[in-house]
């Protein structure tokens, strides 16, 4: 299912570009629009589902799948081995600004502790 106002959903169609760094048949794996970190990728679902908040327990499979892309891209990235921080903002207070869950990947610099 996709939602054609969702713009995560519209970059998962191809109809908006994206530096696309990885997909599969469930995830698709895009640079950040505005990075904060010299790595920053966005891994999300094919499908589309709002929040952390609308996941069911049938997706369980899905979430384990965008951890292992996000596993697979900071080897890829050359970040293994330093570290990096595996982000999922959700709801106003965290800052979640686009509606279709996205596990950012963040790696290449130190990042500081708390976040903001
Ligand atoms: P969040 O604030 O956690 O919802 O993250 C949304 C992220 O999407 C932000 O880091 C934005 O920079 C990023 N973003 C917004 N539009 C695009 C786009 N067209 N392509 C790639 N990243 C985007």
């Amino acid at each position: 299912m996709s939602n054609g106002a969702c713009l995560f959903c519209r970059i998962v169609a191809g109809e908006i570009p994206a530096k696309v760094v990885r997909q599969d048949e469930e995830t698709v794996a895009f640079r950040d629009i505005n990075p904060q970190a010299p790595v920053h990728v966005l891994v999300v679902p094919r499908r589309h589902i709002a929040s952390v908040n609308a996941l069911a327990a049938a997706d369980a499979a899905l979430v384990g799948a965008l951890f292992l892309a996000a596993r697979e891209i900071a080897a890829a990235e050359g970040l293994a081995d330093a570290g990096y921080r595996l982000v999922m903002n959700t709801g106003p207070d965290a800052g979640q600004s686009v509606d279709h869950i996205h596990l950012h990947v963040l790696g290449g610099r130190h990042l500081g502790w708390p976040p903001g």
